[in-house]
């Protein structure tokens, strides 16, 4: 079982080009690739935190980037760090999360927009998981046939909804969950089997308009609810079959719903939300300590996908907005996602402020730089 915790810085939007930045990227060495997000304190501005990841995409990473150096591609199917549609056809389970606040680019990085370019994981995925099937179809003669299958299934307020039936067809109380062979499954959970790229996206808008509809009738918005789309992929050669999953979730909004709103409903929500989100933090955070035990059956979210229990892949990309209108939800964003430990906390320099240097030969002339960063 292998974790990655890498974060996504987003872009300014059209609306925000007048506002002020404090998330930026950085390298732990010159030469080395992106591992550090860096952000003020928000008690002191001249202080700064650092946060380490396995890896940073600075708000000029393209969709294409993010996926292929992800390692969901043939391309960099051998990079020794990176996870990879490979292993998935080799049996093993990938998981992606999408963590953060709401307005930070999760749904833009899952699924994206309509444009080739634009096409976030999700797509690029099951175009990967086609292209792979096949390819082994072909090259085995047609002695493996791999098939793929969707699930698609929302959870709001700790109750599993699924995304793939219409939203009259929903009762208020969700679908059960039931312990079968030492695995958690969702009854009555429909599964649909998908021939192409086609059909998948004819599918995922379909229940992508499901998610909405529902949401306007009972009150809850898609940023309140973690939306699980999971892939399953079977391969069958004779009488062996393997099976392996896919599973990509765009959770929902990591923000402190009590510094803005304080409806009982709001708090329902919250509450399950928070649960949610910190079990699945003790697991990631479990995961790549190499415990042997994982919570994950304290939340429905992590029990459905029995984070930690299947040999496999787990990725966690924690968006980031990098605006000061963010400030404190990004950074409890950071502080929670596990594996982004703080690793350095220093005073940032003072302005620099250029004196006349003194006409010495001593050579310790030049700027004098009011404060140096303590180390
Ligand atoms: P979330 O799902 O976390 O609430 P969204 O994915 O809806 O956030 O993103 C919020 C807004 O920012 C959307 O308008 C989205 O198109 C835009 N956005 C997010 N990430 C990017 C990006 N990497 N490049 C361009 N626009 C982005
Ligand atoms: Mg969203």
């Amino acid at each position: 079982m292998s974790v990655r915790v890498v974060a996504r810085i987003r872009p300014l939007l059209e609306k925000e080009l007048d506002k002020d930045v404090i998330v930026s990227a950085d390298r732990a060495q010159d030469g080395k690739p992106l591992t550090i997000v860096k952000i003020p304190s928000p008690k002191n501005e001249a202080e700064e935190f650092s946060f380490a990841f396995n890896s940073v995409y600075d708000r000029a990473t393209t969709q294409e980037e993010l996926f292929t150096s992800e390692g969901m591609s043939t391309r960099w199917a051998s990079t020794p760090v990176a996870p990879h549609m490979k292993a998935l056809f080799q049996g093993y389970d990938v998981t992606i999360f999408a963590y953060g606040v709401t307005g930070t680019g999760k749904t833009h990085t899952m699924r994206g927009g309509l444009k080739l370019a634009e096409r976030g994981v999700i797509p690029r995925l099951l175009s990967n998981v086609f292209r792979r099937g096949k390819k082994i179809a072909k090259d085995s003669n047609g002695e493996t046939t791999v098939d793929v299958a969707l699930s698609y299934y929302e959870i709001y307020n700790d109750k599993v909804y699924d995304l793939l039936e219409p939203p009259e067809k929903r009762t208020p109380s969700g679908l059960p969950l039931r312990e079968k062979d030492g695995k958690t499954i969702v009854v009555g959970l429909s599964e649909r089997s998908c021939e192409d790229l086609k059909d998948f996206e004819r599918l995922y808008i379909e229940a992508n308009n499901n998610r909405v509809t529902a949401a306007t009738k009972l009150n809850a918005h898609s940023s309140r609810s973690h939306a699980i789309l999971r892939v399953k992929v079977t391969q069958t050669t004779g009488d062996r079959v393997r099976e392996s999953t896919a599973s990509a979730i765009d959770l929902a909004g990591s923000e402190d719903n009590r510094r803005t709103d304080n409806g009982k409903e709001r708090l329902v929500e919250s509450a399950a939300i928070n649960k949610s989100l910190f079990v699945l933090s003790q697991c990631i955070d479990a995961i790549s300590r190499g415990d042997k035990r994982i919570p994950y059956r304290e939340s429905k979210m992590t029990r459905i996908l029995s984070l930690g229990q299947n040999n496999g892949i787990t990725i966690m990309i924690l968006n980031l907005a990098p605006i000061r209108s963010y400030h404190l939800d990004t950074l409890s964003s950071l502080n929670v996602s596990s594996r982004a430990k703080r690793i350095e906390v220093r005073e940032i320099e003072n302005e620099v402020v250029f004196k006349q240097p003194p006409r010495s030969t001593s050579g310790l002339g030049g700027p004098n730089v009011i404060r140096q960063p303590l180390r």
